[in-house]
């Protein structure tokens, strides 16, 4: 089973170094990736998270709220979006079967349209959640311009029962393939999930927003920078459960750290060493990859 890392539109908060911790002042605005995994299975292609999508960098005005479009002003290219790297590894965007989703962000599901025919797995309470527009914040950070797929959702209780190296497990997922799993992590969102992919030699477990930055994993002395902390803590809907599931990742770290490899949405670092490029850079192509002109697509690394 081949596993792509796509990082599908970055962001760049205000506040640079205080965010990310490694752009050189706090004037300059930060960097940030937005984590996404492409895994060819035998039953097609299935996509975990969406990251920001093609109509977000064409309309950003018009999808996403002013106020997050000023606080992390994605870098709006069209090629870091998930469609235009599925396109560019060579498949028909049609061939994505089954979309996993951790939650419902603006950033993680403004992919979402640009996938009418795939199937969406996601938990009911984020559904329902985002669905109901409670409070300001909730209509800043969940858009239902992003939604026109809402039909084919499928959505799930947290808790089936099952467990994953002793986590709640969601299962089954409807025609997913079994080495693909869905694991709750609450706090972020009322129905935020981790997405678990066996790779054969060991699991990667994209623990999405239950953190922001690779340091918060230390076993030892886990920390945070202060800006990516404030921001946490701005967008938490369950503070206990949240800080919880960090301990617990730490702790499945600490315990099977060789046979799951972990790491989040939006730190750079954690990206750059699992794809091995850039996070600056879409997917390199595929050599039987064509441009509309029939010329081959460039190699991007
Ligand atoms: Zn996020």
């Amino acid at each position: 089973m081949r596993i792509h890392h796509l990082n599908c539109v970055s962001t760049c908060p205000l506040g640079g170094k205080l965010m990310d911790g490694r752009t050189e002042s706090i004037i300059r605005r930060g960097h940030l990736a937005c984590h996404c995994l492409l895994v060819e299975t035998e039953s097609g292609l299935v996509l975990v998270d969406t990251g920001l999508g093609l109509q977000d960098v064409r309309h950003p005005r018009e999808r996403l709220s002013a106020f997050f479009l000023g606080l992390v002003a994605p870098d709006f290219r069209e090629e870091m979006t998930a469609v235009r790297q599925v396109e560019r590894l060579g498949f028909d965007p049609r061939d994505v079967k089954h979309i996993v989703m951790s939650h419902l962000d603006f950033d993680h599901a403004g992919g979402l349209d640009d996938f009418p025919d795939a199937t969406v797995h996601l938990l009911d309470v984020e559904r329902d959640y985002a669905f109901e527009q409670r409070t300001w914040m909730d209509r800043q950070r969940f858009r239902p311009q992003q939604w026109s797929t809402r039909a084919r959702w499928i959505v799930y209780p947290a808790n089936s029962g099952e467990t994953w190296f002793g986590f709640d497990r969601v299962r089954p997922l409807e025609g997913v393939a079994d080495s693909i799993a869905m694991i709750p992590l609450i706090g972020h969102t009322h129905g935020h999930c981790g997405v678990a992919v066996n790779r054969g030699d060991k699991w990667l477990l994209l623990a999405a927003d239950a953190y922001f930055y690779y340091a918060e994993m230390d076993i030892v002395r886990p920390r945070c920078t202060p800006g990516l902390r404030f921001y946490q803590w701005m967008l938490e809907k369950d503070r206990k459960a949240r800080l919880w599931n960090q301990r617990r990742l730490r702790q499945l770290r600490r315990a099977h750290g060789n046979e799951v490899e972990l790491f989040c949405s939006h730190d750079l670092r954690e990206f750059e060493r699992l794809s091995g490029r850039s996070a600056r850079l879409p997917t390199a192509a595929v050599a039987s990859a064509r441009s509309r002109h029939g010329a081959p697509l460039g190699v991007a690394t």
